[in-house]
C-alpha cells in the first residue's frame, strides 16, 4: 500500500466512507469445498444461508454491483461468492464500467471456467485464483476445478494464487515449499498470497493450525519468500499472523470494508466470514497485511492505527445507510424448495 493509498482511505474514513466493499455476487458455486465460510449456516447470521437468498442475474446483478459501488464509493473492490464466474456473462459487461470508476478490482475464484481474456488488460483489475494446497489434496477437496482444469483456464493471464494453509498441510514437513515452488514458476502467475484458516469460535476441524504449527508456517514463509521473489508476503505482514487482532473492532479490515451478500442488502458482519469468528485464531491474510499497515508511524511518531481509530470515531457521525428503496435491510429470502 502507498502513502497515497493511505491519505485517501483515511480522507473517505473521516468523511464516513469505508474504503473497501465487498460483494458475494452470487450464491451459486459448483464447488463444494470442505471448511468453506461462504455456505456457512451462521455465515449470514444465522437466519438464513447464502443457498437461500434471492441473488440477481443479467441486467438486474449489473445495475446492483454498480448501485452499490456508486453509494459505497470503494476505492477497493472485491467480488466474491460463490463463485462470481458463475455469472460471467454480467461480469464481462460489469468489468468496464468497473474500470471506467477508477476503482481497483479484484475477482476472486476457482477459477473452475475460463477468465475473460479481456480482463488480462484492463487497469486495476486483478483475479485472484483460490488453490487448496498440493494437486493431490486440491484435486480432491475443490473438484471441478482441479489442477489441470485451472492450468488451463488461467493460460495466457496474469494472475494472483491465494491459498489457505491448514492444519493438515503443517502436518507434512516440506509442504508450503512444494506448493510455492510449483506455483511461483508458472508465467501466468504474478503473486502469490497466503492466509491461514480462521475458525469460528468453539469449532473443532482438522484445519485449524495450533500455535506450533502457526508459528512454523511463518518462518517457513520469511524464508521461502527470499527464494521466490512473487510470494508477496512481506515480513511486516508475516508477523502479524503471530499476535492477529483481539476481536473486530481492532481489526482495521473489518472496519475499513463493508461486505454485502448476494441479494445486495444482506450484511456480512463483523468480517467477510460472517457469524463470530475466532480473531485470536484469524488468518485473513489481508486483515494482517492492514494490521502491519496500521503499525506504520506517521512522521514517524503517530501509528497509522491510532489515526484510523480516531477517524472511524469521526467518519461514524457522517456515516449514511443504503437508502431503503435501493437495499438495506432484510434479506431477500428464497424459499427452502427454490433454494435447493
Ligand atoms: S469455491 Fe469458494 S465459495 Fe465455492 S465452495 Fe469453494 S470456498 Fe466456497
Ligand atoms: S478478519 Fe480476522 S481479525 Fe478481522 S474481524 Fe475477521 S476474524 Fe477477526
Amino acid at each position: 500500500m502507498q502513502k497515497s493509498d493511505i491519505l485517501q482511505a483515511w480522507k473517505g474514513i473521516l468523511a464516513g466512507r469505508r474504503p473497501s466493499l465487498s460483494i458475494e455476487v452470487t450464491r451459486e458455486c459448483p464447488l463444494r469445498c470442505p471448511g468453506c465460510y461462504a455456505y456457512e449456516p451462521a455465515h449470514l447470521g444465522g437466519l438464513v444461508t447464502l443457498r437461500e437468498l434471492n441473488d440477481s442475474k443479467g441486467d438486474d446483478l449489473v445495475t446492483g454491483v454498480l448501485r452499490l459501488v456508486d453509494f459505497h464509493k470503494p476505492l477497493h473492490l472485491s467480488l466474491v461468492g460463490g463463485d462470481p464466474l458463475v455469472r460471467y456473462r454480467e461480469l464481462e459487461k460489469l468489468m468496464p464500467h468497473l474500470v471506467e470508476r477508477g476503482i481497483f478490482v479484484q475477482v476472486v475464484t476457482s477459477a473452475f471456467r475460463q477468465i475473460p481474456t479481456a480482463w488480462k488488460d484492463m487497469p486495476r483489475v486483478k483475479v485472484v485464483v483460490s488453490i487448496d494446497g498440493l494437486r493431490e489434496d486440491h484435486d480432491e477437496r475443490r473438484k471441478p476445478a482441479t489442477y489441470d482444469r485451472i492450468l488451463k483456464n488461467i493460460a495466457g493471464q496474469r494472475i494472483t494464487i491465494h491459498s489457505t494453509i491448514t492444519g493438515q498441510m503443517m502436518k507434512r514437513p516440506g509442504y508450503l515449499e512444494e506448493f510455492i515452488a510449483f506455483w511461483a514458476e508458472r508465467p501466468e502467475i504474478e503473486k502469490i498470497w497466503m492466509s491461514m484458516f480462521t475458525p469460528q469460535r468453539g469449532a473443532e476441524a482438522p484445519e485449524i493450525l495450533t500455535q506450533e504449527e502457526r508459528r512454523r508456517a511463518v518462518e517457513e514463509m520469511m524464508m521461502l519468500r527470499r527464494s521466490f521473489p512473487n510470494l508477496e508476503m512481506h515480513d511486516s505482514t508475516l508477523k502479524q499472523f503471530l499476535s492477529p487482532p483481539s476481536n473486530p473492532d481492532d481489526c482495521i479490515f473489518a472496519k475499513t470494508t463493508h461486505t454485502i451478500s448476494a441479494d445486495f442488502k444482506t450484511k456480512i458482519t463483523p468480517c467477510q466470514f460472517g457469524g463470530d469468528p475466532d480473531c485470536s485464531q484469524c488468518g485473513c491474510m489481508a486483515s494482517m497485511a492492514l494490521g502491519a499497515v496500521g503499525e506504520y508511524r506517521v512522521g514517524g511518531l503517530i501509528p497509522v492505527k491510532a489515526l484510523f481509530q480516531a477517524s472511524f470515531a469521526v467518519g461514524r457521525l457522517f456515516e449514511k445507510e443504503m437508502p431503503e428503496a435501493e437495499g438495506a435491510s432484510q434479506p431477500d429470502v428464497k424459499t427452502r424448495a427454490e433454494a435447493a
